[in-house]
């Protein structure tokens, strides 16, 4: 059979690709190396609990078009993302607001925490904010940098936080009133059920198989005016690749580094509430886990099909770990250095009129879930333009 499009990876990109793409008459087929689909935002339900197996994912966004998309594949909750900062005995209200400044100075007023932050930034002295720790420093002055942020930034990313880059520190509010919503925008919630029944609604009928690796799988051949894609006997005229842009290439010009994490989970049927919280950041360098995901918390605790409470939890901690080959890559490490390499990459890709890359690890960027539903629906319309 001859396919328009295969579609490299079942995530949520790949999945929003192939539905659209259906949708608009073309017959997608898709592929990932895993054995399940959706990717990262992949869930699983257990005693109960819609486990996040790839680390706690909150949907949240400011793009009024990709939160009408979602409500047609989910009933969303009201879930805020209100996360808690332990450093040593202490804990902290995250985003840096005024719970978290009236703890850490005992302090009562915006004027008061205003007075201490100034004098911290000019002591700090940063002109123009380079790198992660002048930005930081320039942002929230010394205290707030030391206890929550340079701890936790540097084993989340296994490097010191003057060679990352700043904008890393602005993805997170801070203001000066007590709101201790760990995002700004207007819309959130967590899907009902899980992230993964999202996926399975996008991709249905459509042909998926899962553990299939594109690279061992599907060759590239010649035919009269170009090139097609080739597996199981099928060909087809397109690509989408949603994995990593360097591998697609050989790493010809050098690999891309990535950042990757490790779990691990725990039962504990004989404890009702572990944290009191979905989220709780560990932000001291000492403690080896940068977070502990109790995932009941996500859905208040309750079982999304019958309501009732769930007896027992399910905790994880997560540990960042240094990418090599073969393991998960969870981020690009988007500094001067890579996304210089990437530009290089992403030149090669433009000459290849039959592949088309998309999602975090075939743009090299650190998407959060509504930017990858943007850009695939970008990505779509550019398409059948
Ligand atoms: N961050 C921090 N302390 C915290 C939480 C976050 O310093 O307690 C910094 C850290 O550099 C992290 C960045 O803020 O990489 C972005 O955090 P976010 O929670 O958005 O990251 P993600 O959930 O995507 O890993």
């Amino acid at each position: 059979m001859q396919f328009d499009y295969l579609i490299v990876g079942a995530g949520l990109y790949g999945a929003v690709f192939a539905h659209e793409m259906t949708k608009a008459g073309k017959t997608c087929c898709v592929i990932d190396r895993r054995d399940h689909i959706a990717g990262n935002i992949y869930t699983e339900k257990k005693n109960g609990i819609n486990v996040h197996k790839y680390g706690a994912h909150i949907f949240h966004t400011s793009d009024r078009e990709v939160w009408e998309y979602v409500q047609k594949f989910a009933q969303f909750n009201h879930y805020i993302n209100c996360p808690v900062a332990r450093y040593g005995s202490e804990l902290y209200n995250l985003p840096f607001n005024m719970n978290t400044f009236s703890k850490m100075w005992n302090i009562q007023t915006p004027a008061q925490a205003m007075e201490i932050i100034e004098r911290q930034r000019k002591e700090a002295a940063v002109e123009n904010p380079s790198n992660l720790e002048e930005q930081a420093l320039s942002l929230a002055g010394r205290d707030v940098y030391t206890k929550l942020i340079k701890g936790y930034t540097e084993k989340q990313w296994g490097r010191d936080c003057k060679e990352l880059p700043a904008f890393i520190i602005k993805r997170l509010p801070f203001r000066f009133t007590f709101d201790n919503n760990y995002f700004n925008d207007p819309y959130q919630g967590i899907p009902v059920g899980g992230y993964t029944g999202i996926v399975e609604k996008l991709l249905e009928g459509i042909p998926v198989y899962t553990g299939v690796d594109f690279k061992k799988a599907v060759r590239e051949v010649p035919v009269e005016d170009g090139n097609v894609f080739e597996w199981n006997g099928d060909t087809f005229a397109k690509v989408l690749y949603t994995g990593m842009i360097d591998e697609f290439f050989d790493d010809c010009y050098g690999p891309l580094e990535y950042r990757s994490l490790h779990f691990e989970s725990e039962e504990l049927p004989d404890v009702d509430n572990f944290q009191g919280n979905a989220v709780v950041n560990y932000t001291e360098r000492e403690v080896p886990f940068t977070r502990i995901i109790e995932h009941k918390f996500f859905e208040f605790g309750k079982d999304s099909e019958t309501g009732e409470p769930i007896k027992g939890t399910i905790i994880t901690r997560e540990y960042p770990a240094t990418w090599e080959k073969g393991m998960e890559p969870y981020y690009p490490v988007n500094n001067e250095k890579n996304d210089a390499v990437y530009e290089k990459y992403r030149a090669l890709a433009a000459e290849k009129k039959n592949v088309l890359f998309g999602g975090r690890l075939g743009l090299y960027k650190y998407f959060d879930m509504d930017k990858v539903i943007r850009a695939s629906l970008d990505a779509v319309r550019e398409e059948l333009a």
